[in-house]
């Protein structure tokens, strides 16, 4: 297989490798056909694609800026920038994917739209572009992130997207997508199912690593311009895969760009502690794909933990699980308490407080520089801001706000 052929991946059947792949109710088949079809002509559709480009230009705010990072830079002897999804319209890149499949949707002629979210910052992008596109919108959301999350819930709200809070399993990301695919198999019709994410069944993984390639394209011209090379190292948290995978893809055949991704790894390193899925998964089936999965050994998937929402799920989009057998990219752990003291870094030492998923990346910086030598150029995603996660920080340091 190798790398040189990651471009014509996945195959027809939605599979990189032994990964990936459509493993859903037959009621979903049809649909995911008449996705796979549409997409393969948008993909290719000037006035799609211009369509595409000019929102993100106009409404996003891209291309965002690839921010050298002064003083980390001095820190670690390395030359660290900053890619800035932080700066995207409704503060991270989920909304990129957003705009692209709610394009989709009316190319579809499906005027109803339904999205899963974790940490709310895809249901937050999803209403937004549904507000934009004129489609209708409803959100599932564990009600445990819609505690953690409050003000995503009401910004959902305030774009006209109805939520709804789902009270089943651990309350979050999983048990969200379980109700989105239960409504999508009954409303098939009328529906376009907006994932969030680089994975579930085909050709998602695919569709929306393309929608969030613009990412790794425009850092890659603008380390040209600012560098007059291509960088040593990418870094990017990994939750379920799309901020990171949009940012490495364009980079995967420069085999001299190394790749690391940062999983959530939690309070500790038992089952249920962390969100880890390279580093106690296994491979295994779970909501349409093949993929690393964090289960027991009976199969059954276990409750995952992060303090990020948006990281606590427990499989990782199937791209991820082929760069990783060919050990393309490589993907480390980042503790709860290594996440929380890489918000406080980046925030002190460059200005910006990122998202609790971003800080994983930023917390295991320390670390990663290690990997090349002095003097070499690093690319972090910063995926989001962290506006949305002030009220919980403050909380788990027991500070009242
Ligand atoms: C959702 C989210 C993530 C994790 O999702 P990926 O698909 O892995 O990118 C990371 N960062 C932010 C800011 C998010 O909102």
């Amino acid at each position: 297989m190798g790398v040189a052929r990651s471009s014509q991946l996945p195959d027809a059947a939605g599979r990189f490798g032994r990964y990936g792949g459509r493993y859903v109710p037959e009621t979903l088949i049809p649909a995911l056909d008449e996705i796979t079809a549409a997409y393969a002509k948008a993909r290719t559709d000037r006035a799609f694609q211009t369509r595409f480009t000019t929102i993100l230009k106009d409404f996003v705010g891209r291309p965002t800026p690839l921010t050298f990072a002064a003083n980390l830079s001095k820190r670690y002897g390395r030359r660290i920038y900053l890619k800035r999804e932080d700066l995207c319209h409704t503060g991270a890149h989920k909304i990129n994917n957003a705009i692209g499949q709610g394009l989709l949707a009316l190319r579809l002629k499906k005027k109803r739209i339904i999205a899963e979210t974790g940490a709310g910052q895809h249901g937050v992008a999803t209403a937004t572009a549904c507000a934009l596109l004129g489609l209708k919108c409803h959100v599932y959301m564990g009600t445990e992130d819609m505690r953690r999350q409050q003000p995503n819930v009401f910004r959902m709200r305030l774009l006209g997207a109805e939520v709804i809070g789902v009270d089943s399993g651990t309350r979050t990301l999983k048990d969200a997508v379980n109700e989105a695919l239960r409504d999508w198999v009954t409303n098939v019709e009328t529906t376009h199912y907006i994932l969030g994410s680089a994975l579930g069944p085909h050709p998602y993984p695919m569709m929306v690593r393309d929608f969030q390639s613009v990412i790794g394209r425009e850092a890659r011209k603008q380390i040209l311009a600012a560098e007059g090379r291509l960088p040593d190292l990418l870094l990017a948290c990994v939750g379920g895969g799309s901020n990171s995978i949009g940012l490495f893809h364009p980079f995967i055949r420069d085999t001299t760009v190394r790749m690391v991704g940062a999983e959530a790894g939690g309070t500790g390193s038992e089952l249920g502690q962390h969100a880890a899925r390279f580093d106690g998964g296994s491979y295994g089936i779970f909501q349409g794909m093949a993929s690393y999965v964090l289960q027991n050994s009976d199969g059954q998937v276990v409750g995952t933990h992060s303090v990020s929402a948006g990281l606590d799920y427990a499989s990782i989009g199937p791209e991820h699980a082929w760069l990783r057998d060919e050990r393309r990219a490589d993907y480390v752990r980042c503790s709860d308490d290594q996440a929380l003291a890489g918000l406080h870094l980046l925030a002190e030492t460059e200005g910006i407080i990122p998202a609790l998923e971003s800080a994983h990346a930023i917390g295991v910086l320390p670390e990663v520089v290690k990997r090349v030598r002095k003097g070499a150029i690093i690319v972090v995603n910063v995926s989001g801001r962290g506006d949305k996660d002030v009220a919980e920080v403050a909380r788990k340091e027991g500070v009242e706000l």
